[in-house]
């Protein structure tokens, strides 16, 4: 990972792309929300400007940074190409140290119980999305060996769904190595500014994961993390080329699957919505892929409104800003539940799990559907 002043020149870059044309605004979920300039992306570029060339920052600014669901909607929508999420890092690292003790604290325990397994699975159980259906089959043939992201608290909160990957991995033909749960792709951290300990577990990743040739996630936020390794070591850093392979050669599972046979799964006979990810359809700019797999099998995703718009979750999100979490979750379930579904379906854990504790309608992993 590079030092402040290649940080420093980094953000430069980014900041000298944006040519304030306001495009972002619309697209920004805490702009739509608060109606505050300094809620936008557009507004939060000045502020890291401000706080990297004038040194000029207050606990009001952090306040305005940490609304921001680091969704990348506006990137999306950018016509410059302006990397708001990189800099968005850039500009939390800088003002961090405006952040109050007991702010500093709550982060510190909340990053550590959720990216700590031992601690994780004392209580994690609890609040497990569904009893366990799906055991994992044993391997027929053992083709081209692949590895499985399984994430940190995937497997604790949800484990039908890399049962449900491990299983349809097997049956194409593949085998499968899952990363131990200790093996937390670092986004947590890096998310709540603790960026020393998020290069620790990011290059004792690498070390572990650069000789495989497929690496498979099914954790759109994390999938995100990982292909974003390359991007996060200097040239010269002995790190980088192993980091570019790790990027390069990690996808998602609906990438990986999207030119497969799939005939040989079974599919339900379900209505279902589709409820896209921002690390899916912004983070991995993969909009529309999963929906095309969907159809594929046979389903028909019905249209949702406002499709773009993050449903509040992001990470820690809806720890540390429940109100906008909660508001976003409303709107996003209303539109999702518009057509009367009797499954909604998402790739990434955080947004299931957010989402499910605002509806009687059942949230899956879209993965599940054809698992068994
Ligand atoms: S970030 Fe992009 S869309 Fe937003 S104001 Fe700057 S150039 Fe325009
Ligand atoms: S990442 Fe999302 S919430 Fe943050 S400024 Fe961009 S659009 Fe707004």
């Amino acid at each position: 990972m590079q030092t402040l002043d290649i940080h420093n020149l980094k953000a430069n870059d980014i900041i000298r792309k944006c040519v304030h044309c306001g495009f972002c605004l619309a697209t920004c979920p805490t702009y739509q929300l608060l109606g505050n300039e300094l809620d936008s992306p557009r507004g939060r570029i000045y502020l890291i400007k401000s706080a990297l060339e004038n040194n000029e920052s207050s606990a009001d600014s952090l306040q305005h940074l940490d609304r921001c669901l680091t969704c990348r909607a506006c990137e999306t929508t950018c016509p410059s190409g302006v990397e708001y999420g990189h800099l968005l890092d850039i500009g939390r690292a800088a003002i961090e140290d405006k952040r109050a003790l007991w702010q500093k604290t709550f982060r510190f325990a909340v990053r550590k119980f959720l990216t700590t397994p031992v601690l994780f699975n004392m209580v994690g159980f609890l609040f497990r999305h569904s009893s366990i259906q799906t055991p994992v089959i044993k391997p027929k043939i053992s083709g081209k060996k692949v590895l499985l992201l399984g994430g940190c608290v995937q497997p604790t909160l949800a484990p039908n769904i890399n049962h449900s990957v491990k299983n349809i991995l097997t049956k194409l033909g593949y085998k499968v190595e899952e990363t131990p749960q200790k093996q937390c792709c670092g986004a947590i951290d890096q998310h709540l500014s603790a960026n020393d300990e998020a290069l620790q577990k990011i290059k004792k990743n690498i070390d572990a994961w650069h000789s495989f040739e497929v690496i498979i996630s099914s954790t759109s936020g994390c999938g995100v993390m990982v292909k974003d390794y390359g991007s996060l070591f200097d040239k010269d850093d002995v790190y980088y080329q192993k980091a570019q392979t790790v990027s390069q050669n990690t996808c998602d599972i609906a990438q990986f699957l999207a030119d497969k046979d799939l005939s040989i799964f079974k599919t339900f006979n379900q209505t279902i919505t589709y409820h896209s990810p921002c690390t899916m359809q912004h983070g991995q700019q993969l909009g529309g892929l999963v929906e095309s797999i969907l159809k594929r099998l046979g389903y028909e995703p019905s249209t949702v409104a406002d499709a773009h718009l993050c449903c509040g979750s992001a990470g820690t999100y809806s720890i540390f800003q429940p109100k906008l979490s909660q508001q976003l979750k409303i709107n996003k379930l209303k539109n999702l539940q518009a057509s009367s579904p009797e499954m909604i379906v998402t790739a990434n854990i955080g947004c299931l799990m957010h989402l499910q504790k605002g509806t009687k309608i059942p949230v899956k992993h879209w993965i599940e559907l054809l698992g068994n």
